[in-house]
């Protein structure tokens, strides 16, 4: 038989699915039971704006019809809210799908991506993907080191990935460390920084990206309705950028890759910052209990911004994460991101946090 392995591209050999947290349905399976508390994929707990229960019957009827490809008036209201031009937004099937359309536009074989150690898993898979090479970068503290990334950028490198902040680290970096890197960096790479979880971030230090990018043509901001909007299965990102980078993503993106559910749901999402802002209260509070109750539990976790947490479990994080699925509790180890002593915690409702807490601490015995 045909050696199919043999004709793939070179890039796709050492790739290793992307693993998404276990689905609930999965483990109400296994188990028997209804009662799953899911925090392993960073979702939003309130789930979307209640205004998606009545409005969408309208865009379902249209089913028939291909979507608006430009997605016209989405780009508007995002144009509005983020002051920037309707052409430097690039809309996508979540902001992965805009992750991917940047590599496919600036990499190929020869070329390199520079990412932190222990980045979202995504940047190496469409880096490598495309047979690109990817740089991996040590961290400091478990925090992107900005000055390390800048001395591995070569003449190949095209782009370099900054999630801020990070997931699953949940660290991010400082306004000025961005901007002594941007000054540096040379305009012919690309800088990604990645604010999947920007909603979310309340300290002083944390940097404008959008602000910076008159001064910095080529940085471009990525965002997601997955997390703060709670729309995670619909499948919604944008990014802005310089309008020369949105032509070029334009050019190779697929004609209706965001569909129109998803284009509604965005407009409706937008139109509830009230629900957002309780997203983000309960998420603050939650972070914080959390916090407490690891403490309490005298295990350390590494400082987070974001909606989760990694706990470091002081030894293989496997076991622990097989006791809480007994419990009913879904969490996600993340030895795959070179933390195989952490377990990543999403923030969830007072009670989920609480029946977190409580299988933890019978887990640990
Ligand atoms: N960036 C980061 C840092 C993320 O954690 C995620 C989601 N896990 C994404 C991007 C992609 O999210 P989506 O495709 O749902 O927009």
């Amino acid at each position: 038989m045909m050696d199919f392995f043999k004709a793939a591209n070179p890039g796709i050999l050492d790739l290793a699915p992307y693993q998404p947290g276990k689905p609930v349905e999965e483990l109400e399976r296994e188990l028997g039971i209804s009662n799953i508390v899911k925090l392993a994929s960073n979702e939003n707990p309130l789930g979307p704006t209640p205004k998606l229960r009545t409005d969408l019957a309208a865009t379902l009827k249209e089913s028939a019809r291909y979507p608006d490809g430009s997605a016209f008036e989405l780009k508007r209201r995002l144009s509005e809210m983020l002051n920037c031009a309707t052409h430097q937004l690039t809309v996508g099937n979540g902001s992965n799908d805009v992750l991917e359309l940047l590599g496919r536009v600036f990499l190929g074989p020869g070329l390199n991506a520079v990412v932190s150690e222990h980045a979202f898993v995504v940047y190496g898979l469409v880096t490598r993907s495309l047979g690109a090479s990817l740089r991996e970068i040590p961290c400091q503290n478990f925090c992107q080191d900005l000055e390390a990334t800048l001395q591995a950028i070569d003449e190949q490198t095209r782009l370099v990935f900054i999630a801020n902040p990070n997931n699953p680290t949940g660290t991010w970096v400082g306004k000025t460390a961005l901007e002594t890197f941007l000054r540096a960096v040379p305009d012919s790479v690309i800088v990604v920084l990645d604010e999947a979880y920007v909603e979310y971030v309340d300290d002083p230090d944390y940097p404008n990206g959008l602000a910076l990018m008159d001064s910095y043509p080529n940085l471009v901001v990525t965002r997601t309705f997955s997390k703060a909007y709670g729309l995670a299965a619909l499948r919604l990102g944008y990014s802005v950028s310089h309008p020369d980078i949105a032509d070029l993503m334009n050019r190779i993106r697929q004609p209706f890759n965001v569909n129109s559910v998803a284009l509604a749901a965005g407009l409706l999402a937008l139109d509830d910052p009230d629900h957002v802002a309780e997203g983000v209260r309960i998420n603050q509070e939650g972070l914080k209990s959390l916090n407490a109750a690891f403490e309490s539990l005298s295990l350390s976790t590494i400082p987070s911004v974001g909606n989760f947490v990694c706990v470091d479990v002081q030894g293989d994080a496997l076991p622990i994460y097989q006791g809480l699925l007994e419990h009913g509790v879904i969490v996600r180890p993340v030895g795959v991101y070179g933390l195989p002593n952490h377990l990543r915690v999403s923030v969830g409702t007072p009670e989920e946090n609480q029946a977190f807490t409580t299988a933890l601490k019978r887990v640990l015995g």
